[in-house]
Parts: structure tokens; C-alpha cells; sequence
């Protein structure tokens, strides 16, 4: 009852501390990365004081290959028995961060959902509650964070000063229509240059208030 108890305790102190170290780079690590935030992990030992914020396995695992048959095809399986609930949660926790199903909190409601192979994201896929347009946390989310940047980035804030001050040149007729869509793509080209560290920040200051 105790290492049960314990078990669920870990999952709730160790697991999430872990997790929020390997999400910390909003991306997929490599095996190598994780290995290197496992260690670091391990290395703060001293800051814990009970047994459930340690990462590490209750009990043991026993590991076989068994012939599975699913309808007509046969498979061969890998069939694990585990002593105990936390080195089922322990086995998981890697196997899972190994092929990249990975639990995570997401960064708009707060609530833990799994991101599953293929498509990093911060934010889950559930409907955001009272809204009747279907939109999900992702949806919602990731414009949030593109607002944010066009708020905030100075790339971004030269860019749209830029663009009003040359669409002010087109209301006042001092623009053609077509200067001003040349302008517009060339501003663009500026921006995704800037962005990509081909042309410095003055650079591309000066350029895109010509
Ligand atoms: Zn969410």
C-alpha cells in the first residue's frame, strides 16, 4: 500500500518536474538530450526529501516476446510484467518519451493531454469551454502567441510601421497600386531576410522606411 501510495505521489512531484525540464525547449529532444536532462535531473538530489521525488522504478519489470495473432496476421509482441504500478508508470514515461508521446500542460488551459507523434504543440486539442465556433486550445493558442509577436518583436513592429506609413502613401495618392504591391512584397522579402540573419536589424530598418 505504501509503494502504491508512493507511486501515485511520483507521477504527481518527480514525473511533472521532469516533464517540465524535457518541455522546456517547446520542441522534441533527441535521445541525447534527453539523456543530458535526465542526468541534470538526477544530479539535484539534494533539494528532495521523500522517496516520490525521486524518477526511479518501485519495482521490477519482466520483459518476453510472445506470438500474437490478430485476425489472420501474426505479430510478435513484446509482453512485460511489471511488480508493481510505478515501473508500469516508469516504463511508460520513457518508452513514451522515446517514440514521442509525451505528456504535457497545456499553455492555454492549464490541463495535461498527450502530444503524440508527428506534431510538437504547448496547447491540447480540446474545445476551449464557452466558445460555440469550435475552436480549440491550439487554434486559440497559437494565435495568441503570433499576436503576441507582432506586439512585441521589433522585426514585426517595423514591419507594420511601415506598411501603414506606405498604405497612408496610396489613400494620399502619392502611391500607385502597383508601386504600392512592390513595395509590399520587397517589405516582405526584407522582413523574412532580417528574420533569417541574412541583412542586420539597421540594415533592414533603413531599407524597409525608404
Ligand atoms: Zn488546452
Amino acid at each position: 500500500m505504501r509503494t502504491y501510495l508512493e507511486d501515485i505521489l511520483r507521477v504527481e512531484y518527480a514525473f511533472t518536474a521532469f516533464l517540465e525540464r524535457i518541455h522546456s525547449r517547446n520542441r522534441f529532444l533527441t535521445n541525447e538530450e534527453i539523456a543530458d536532462t535526465l542526468a541534470e535531473f538526477e544530479d539535484e538530489k539534494k533539494l528532495r526529501m521523500y522517496a516520490c521525488d525521486y524518477l526511479r522504478t518501485s519495482g521490477s519489470i519482466q520483459l518476453d516476446y510472445k506470438r500474437l495473432r490478430i485476425k489472420e496476421k501474426t505479430e510478435l509482441c513484446e509482453h512485460y510484467k511489471f511488480t508493481s504500478l510505478g515501473a508500469f508508470l516508469y516504463i511508460e514515461l520513457f518508452k513514451g518519451l522515446e517514440m514521442h508521446y509525451i505528456p504535457r500542460k497545456c499553455s492555454y488551459c492549464g490541463r495535461w493531454f498527450l502530444i503524440e507523434a508527428g506534431i510538437y504543440s504547448e496547447y491540447c486539442t480540446r474545445p476551449v469551454k464557452g466558445r460555440d465556433d469550435g475552436k480549440t486550445c491550439r487554434d486559440l493558442g497559437h494565435f495568441k502567441k503570433y499576436s503576441e509577436k507582432i506586439d512585441n518583436d521589433p522585426i514585426w513592429l517595423t514591419y507594420n510601421r511601415a506598411y501603414k506609413q506606405h498604405y497612408a502613401r496610396l489613400l494620399k495618392k502619392k502611391m500607385t497600386q502597383a508601386e504600392f504591391q512592390e513595395w509590399a512584397d520587397y517589405a516582405i522579402k526584407l522582413r523574412d531576410m532580417v528574420e533569417h540573419k541574412k541583412i542586420g536589424f539597421d540594415e533592414y530598418y533603413k531599407k524597409i522606411r525608404e
